[in-house]
């Protein structure tokens, strides 16, 4: 399995890293993206891509930091964007339930940050709470900017809002909510998504799965989102983990595992 947003780079994990990711072949996971949400978060990310193998990273200024995003961010993360183990821009996008920043400065940031992943020939990872209109307006403005693929990751919308991001060829990833005994309406996207549309995640150490909601997430609870799915779907585990690893390796083309990666021959 692929866990395609952890936060790695977060202080919980701070000396705990290098057992995490030491735990992957364990665990079943062949590979996670670190997520960056601001500058800082951005540097340690892809730090620790540089450092561990199956890790990579995305870059990016989350909504809640977007206030602080300078152009001086963008050229940082468009130079970064070469480094090999840089897979994705993100999470970027809307939050408008916490709005920790200016909902103008968030658009601002968005669309800048669209913009870099263009340039850079990346995948964006998009991040929505409650601005579901809005956002669909903005992808639907600026389609030019995603051609190399959208996320959104931690899908909470209803199933016709999928269908309108799938449109957009946009992939949906479902995280630990989707195993809460009050997630009939994203189980409803679950059973609905095609089978090479979806992703799975953690956004550890947030959204921490059942059975083990209260402590800190961490990338080998991603199975029980998978366990999820294949219950959902009604397909076996095994087909979950292949489909979501394929479909991982199809959005996110810098993905190299065990050496048999576009990237290589
Ligand atoms: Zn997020
Ligand atoms: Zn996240």
């Amino acid at each position: 399995m692929i866990d395609t947003h952890v936060h790695l780079n977060d202080k919980r994990y701070e000396n705990r890293a290098d057992d995490i990711v030491a735990g992957f072949p364990a665990a079943g996971l062949s590979a996670a993206v670190n997520i960056a949400y601001d500058r800082p978060s951005a540097e340690h990310a892809l730090a620790q891509a540089q450092k561990y193998a199956p890790v990579y990273c995305a870059l990016g200024v989350h909504p809640h930091d977007s206030k602080e995003y300078t152009d001086a961010d963008g050229d940082y993360f468009l130079l970064k964007s070469k480094d090999p183990k840089t897979v994705a821009i993100g999470e970027i996008g809307l939050d408008y339930h916490y709005d920790l920043s200016p909902r103008p400065a968030q658009r601002e940031a968005f669309i800048k940050q669209l913009h870099i992943a263009d340039k850079a020939g990346l995948p964006v990872i998009i991040h929505l709470r409650e601005a579901a209109g809005e956002m669909l307006d903005l992808l639907q403005a600026h389609k030019s900017l995603y051609s190399h693929g959208l996320v959104l990751h931690c899908f909470s919308e209803s199933r016709e809002y999928a269908r309108e991001v799938l449109n957009l060829g946009a992939y949906i990833s479902f995280a630990g909510p989707l195993t809460f005994k009050k997630a009939e309406k994203t189980a409803e996207v679950a059973r609905f998504v095609p089978a090479d549309r979806y992703l799975i995640e953690t956004d550890c150490p947030y959204l921490t799965p059942e059975p083990h909601r209260g402590e800190t997430n961490e990338p080998a609870y991603v199975r029980f989102v998978a366990e999820k799915l294949s219950v959902l779907r009604g397909v076996p585990f095994a087909q979950i983990e292949q489909e979501t690893t394929e479909n991982a390796e199809a959005i996110f083309k810098k993905l190299n595992i065990d050496g048999r990666g576009k990237m290589v021959g």
